[in-house]
């Protein structure tokens, strides 16, 4: 690759020359959603920094591979995701439907939400109940390690016995000492051994819902082993970046790093990308919390917090004017200046379309264009990436005021550049033409057809029907009137 991308590196505390272990191939692991109620804007953060990063590896030419798993089992309520009740299964019963209608429910509403905000789909999108063998099978190797022991039926981890030849610390830079004695104690129904241990399969109560015959009981996998199995899976022992939200820094990926160094010596990932949060009043935003909104609710403005709403890729644009590890507070001024920022962007795009050149140039657009490419290649950072698209922005409008000259292949190279960062890069399109205004303007355009029919004017009605028609409509013409249809 001609350009040097550095990475922050949170397992070693610092920006990394990205080197990739087999290149051109990347191999990307982050983790996804669990799908018991509808993302939050805060989740969507997280998924749009993703997707950033994807998509700026993908346009570096490197081949991608991005595993972005669903968890619809195994995900309970308490802080490390391993007691109480499965946050599935609790809503199932609330709304007394199957807990497959809850995971199907808001699988939907997740895939939904992320094209609504333009993010890729990933390669590959494993389901925690569709690999359940996979999962069994490491807790066999880690039981075969040493490093479990099963009581009752459950799997547990044993942290201290892991940490007398590992560093269970080296992600999130706490020493044992520390981390037990922030840990509450051990209830008296708790069978875990010690304070920090935690579940590798859980025997199941005979009410829970989704269970699986295992060697040790009828139960389910804990929560933090599915993406050891499945990134394993996809992507081998190890692979080049392993992603999330900060906040499952500290004890999820430090205990599937731990699961894997227990299983095979090997830390998963060589790069540890972590998001930071969105915040509203300087509190990160969740549904606990009851600060959280609905995407849904900011594109109506339907919310309390909310002045008016904003489109979805006004919203895409206001996250990505962050930094993705800087926390980004969520507030109606913001909203509003980027709103104003991203109509800038897109006139200045429409504008560049219709410029002329002159014969000679007073500006070379190549080091602008390299600026681009150096503000991502520093931890991806987009906020640095805008303010040199602005600086294009205001190219574009000096050329068509007249108070600069561009020769042919600088304005080229400008119009490649607003559609190689604005639309590949940073994911952003125009919205203009909003998904309920088509009706309208479709019905005009057959209006206009059959008027163009009864003048007699067949050379005009069939250039709008073949027209149509390339774009991907079918006008089909019947007794009712002319119907169209998207093929
Ligand atoms: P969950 O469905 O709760 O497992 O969360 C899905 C993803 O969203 C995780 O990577 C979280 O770290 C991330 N996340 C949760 N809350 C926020 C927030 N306020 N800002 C950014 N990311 C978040
Ligand atoms: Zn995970």
């Amino acid at each position: 690759m001609e350009q040097k991308l550095f990475v922050y590196n949170t397992l070693f505390r610092k920006k990394e020359l990205f080197e990739p272990l087999s290149p051109p191939h990347v191999g990307i692991y982050v983790c996804g959603p669990t799908v018991y109620s509808d993302v939050h804007l805060g989740n969507c953060r997280t998924f749009i920094s993703f997707d950033l990063i994807f998509r700026y590896l993908t346009h570096l030419g490197y081949k991608v591979r991005y595993v972005r798993n669903v968890t619809d089992a195994g995900h309970l309520e308490g802080d490390g995701g391993d007691e109480g009740e499965d946050k599935i299964e609790k809503k199932a019963k609330l709304a007394q439907v199957e807990p497959m209608e809850i995971v199907q429910k808001y699988t939907i509403d997740f895939h939904e939400t992320m094209k609504v905000f333009n993010v890729l789909p990933p390669s590959i999108e494993p389901t925690a109940t569709g690999h359940i063998i996979e999962q069994i099978e490491l807790v066999q190797k880690i039981l075969a390690a040493g490093f479990a022991y099963e009581i009752n039926g459950s799997v547990y981890f044993d942290v201290e016995k892991y940490s007398k030849t590992h560093d269970y610390g080296i992600l999130n830079r706490r020493n044992l000492e520390d981390m037990i004695n922030n840990t509450r104690d051990l209830g008296g129904q708790d069978e875990k051994l010690g304070k920090l241990d935690f579940a590798l399969w859980i025997k199941a109560k005979p009410e829970h819902l989704m269970k699986w015959p295992s060697p040790w009981s009828l139960g389910f996998p804990g929560w933090h082993l599915e993406c050891s199995a499945m990134s394993n899976k996809y992507l081998g022992k190890q692979f080049d970046i392993h992603g999330g939200g900060i906040d499952l820094m500290p004890t999820h990926h430090t205990n599937e790093i731990a699961q894997s160094m227990a299983s095979c010596e090997k830390i998963p990932a060589k790069y540890w990308i972590h998001t930071n949060m969105l915040t509203v009043n300087g509190q990160k935003m969740s549904k606990s919390l009851g600060n959280s909104f609905l995407p849904q609710q900011l594109f109506t403005g339907d919310h309390s917090l909310l002045n008016k709403g904003y489109t979805p890729m006004t919203v895409r644009f206001f996250m990505l004017q962050a930094h993705y590890r800087s926390t980004l507070d969520f507030s109606n001024e913001a909203m509003e200046a980027s709103e104003k920022g991203f109509k800038r962007l897109l006139n200045a795009i429409s504008i560049s379309e219709s410029l002329q050149a002159s014969a000679t140039g007073e500006i070379d657009i190549a080091p602008l264009r390299q600026r681009c490419f150096d503000a991502m290649n520093d931890d991806f950072n987009s906020p640095v990436l805008i303010a040199e698209l602005f600086e294009a922005t205001r190219v574009i409008n000096s050329v068509k005021d007249g108070k600069l000259k561009i020769d042919a292949e600088n304005l080229s190279l400008l119009r490649q550049l607003m559609k190689e960062f604005v639309v590949d890069v940073l994911g952003l399109k125009n919205e203009q033409l909003a998904n309920n205004d088509l009706p309208k303007v479709m019905d005009m355009i057959v209006n206009l057809r059959n008027e163009a029919k009864s003048n007699k004017d067949y050379a005009t009605s069939d250039k709008i029907r073949i027209g149509l028609q390339q774009i991907g409509f079918q006008l089909m013409d019947g007794k009712e009137g002319t119907s169209w249809n998207k093929i």
